[in-house]
C-alpha cells in the first residue's frame, strides 16, 4: 500500500522517464502527452536547456533565499517583465499558481482596504483561503465561510452583470480561458469592458495566466495583448518548464504600493527555479513556441473535426474538443491507445494542454485515434 495520501485520481500506469513530447511506463510503453504534465511541460519532458541551467546552477548555488541579491534571480526577473512587456515592469517570484493568487488577492483586499472579491462562475485558482474563496466551489465555499468574506460570482462573458463590481469590490480576479470550467474563452469585448469597470470603480484587475500564459495562447500573455491591461498578472505551471515556481508580475502603479515586509517566500526566487525560467525563456522566444501554439490550435482545427468532436473550443494549446461522448470515456480510450489527454468539469469536454513544441504529427496521431474511439 502506498504511503502517499490518496488525493489524486491518477493514471493507470507508473511514470519513469519522460522526452520531448512523450513519457514511458515501467514496461517501456511511451504515451503521447497531449496533457502536457498536467499543462507544466511547456517545452516538452526534460527539455534539454533546462536540464543543462539546473545542473549548472546547482553546481554553483543551490539556494539562497531573497535576503541575497542573486544575479540569476535579477536576470529571471528582468527575462520574465521583458517577455510580458510593458506595464508589467515589476514581479514578485514564488512557487505555485495558488500562491501567487493568494499574494495578488491578499495585496488587493489589504491596499485598497475593501473585503469583497468578484470572480467567475466555474473559475479555478487554487487552494489556499483566498484563492480557494475565488474558486468556484459551493461545497468548500460554505466551510471556508467563516474565513473569508464575500464573494461576487459572475457569469463569464455576461457584460451586463459587469455593473455589480462596485466601490466595495477590492480585486476581480478572472483566467482569460477557464480551462477547468470547460475551456470557455473570455471574450475580448468582455476583457476590455472588465479594465473600464475596475477603474471606474478602483478595483484591481488580476489575470490569472497560471494556464495561459508564457505562449500557450499564441502570444507572451493575454494581458498586454490587443491593448487590455489588469493591474496584475498571476503565473505558474509552465513558468520554469517542470521547477515548480509561480510569480505575480505588477504594474508600477501596484508595486509603488508594496512596503517592505509585505510580501515574502522562503523558496520563492529561488536559483535554481529562476535559472530554469531563464532557459524556458530563452527557449520559447529563440524557436518562437508562442507562434507554434497558434499552429498547434490550427492543426487542431484541421485535422481533429471527426465526427463526434462538436467543436474546438479555446486558443493556441489551451484547447477543449466538446464531444458527442462523454469526454472520460474517450479520455480512457485514447490512454489505452497510448494517448494522454485531460478531462474537465464539463463532462464532454476533453481538454488539450500539448507542450508548446508539439508538430502537426502528433496532432494527426490524435485525430487518427479520436477517429477510431468515437466511430467505434
Ligand atoms: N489557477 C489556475 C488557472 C490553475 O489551473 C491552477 C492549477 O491547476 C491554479 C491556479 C493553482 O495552481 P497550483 O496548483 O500551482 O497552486
Amino acid at each position: 500500500m502506498s504511503a502517499l495520501v490518496d488525493t489524486y485520481e491518477t493514471l493507470p500506469f507508473t511514470v519513469i522517464h519522460g522526452d520531448g513530447m512523450y513519457v514511458y511506463d515501467t514496461d517501456g510503453r511511451e504515451y503521447l502527452d497531449l496533457y502536457g504534465g498536467h499543462a507544466v511541460a511547456l517545452l516538452g519532458h526534460s527539455p534539454p536547456s533546462v536540464a543543462q541551467a539546473i545542473a549548472e546552477q546547482a553546481k554553483s548555488l543551490l539556494f539562497y533565499s531573497n535576503v541575497a541579491p542573486l544575479d540569476v534571480r535579477d536576470r529571471a526577473a528582468r527575462m520574465l517583465t521583458g517577455f510580458a512587456g510593458a506595464p508589467y515592469d515589476k514581479v514578485f517570484f514564488c512557487n505555485s499558481g495558488a500562491e501567487a493568487n493568494e499574494n495578488a488577492l491578499r495585496l488587493a483586499v489589504e491596499k485598497l482596504g475593501r473585503s469583497k472579491i468578484a470572480a467567475l462562475r466555474g473559475a479555478f485558482h487554487g487552494r489556499t483561503l483566498l484563492a480557494a474563496a475565488a474558486t468556484d466551489q459551493a461545497k468548500r465555499a460554505e466551510s471556508l465561510n467563516p474565513w473569508s468574506g464575500p464573494v461576487l460570482r459572475l457569469v463569464p462573458n455576461c457584460t451586463e452583470e459587469i455593473r455589480q463590481i462596485d466601490t466595495d469590490t477590492a480585486a476581480v480576479i478572472v483566467e482569460p480561458i477557464l480551462s477547468m470550467a470547460g475551456v470557455i474563452t473570455l471574450d475580448h469585448t468582455y476583457l476590455e469592458a472588465l479594465v473600464v469597470r475596475c477603474r471606474e470603480v478602483g478595483a484591481w484587475l488580476i489575470f490569472d495566466e497560471v494556464q495561459t500564459g508564457m505562449g500557450r495562447t499564441g502570444v507572451p500573455f493575454v494581458a498586454g495583448s490587443r491593448g487590455v491591461f489588469p493591474q496584475m498578472v498571476t503565473l505558474a505551471k509552465g513558468i520554469a518548464a517542470g521547477v515548480p515556481m509561480g510569480a505575480l508580475l505588477m504594474t508600477g502603479e501596484v508595486a509603488e504600493q508594496v512596503k517592505m515586509g509585505d510580501m515574502g517566500s522562503t523558496f520563492g526566487g529561488g536559483p535554481l527555479a529562476c535559472a530554469a525560467m531563464c532557459a524556458t525563456v530563452e527557449t520559447l522566444e529563440a524557436q518562437d513556441l508562442a507562434t507554434n501554439a497558434a499552429r498547434i490550435e490550427s492543426w487542431v482545427k484541421r485535422h481533429c473535426h471527426v465526427k463526434g468532436v462538436e467543436a474546438v473550443l479555446g486558443r493556441g494549446a489551451l484547447l477543449g474538443l466538446r464531444l458527442s461522448l462523454p469526454a472520460k470515456e474517450v479520455h480512457d480510450a485514447l490512454m489505452e491507445r497510448g494517448i494522454i489527454t485531460g478531462k474537465s468539469r464539463d463532462p464532454h469536454v476533453l481538454r488539450l494542454l500539448p507542450p508548446l513544441i508539439t508538430r502537426e504529427q502528433h496532432v494527426i496521431a490524435l485525430a487518427k485515434a479520436l477517429g477510431e474511439v468515437l466511430h467505434a
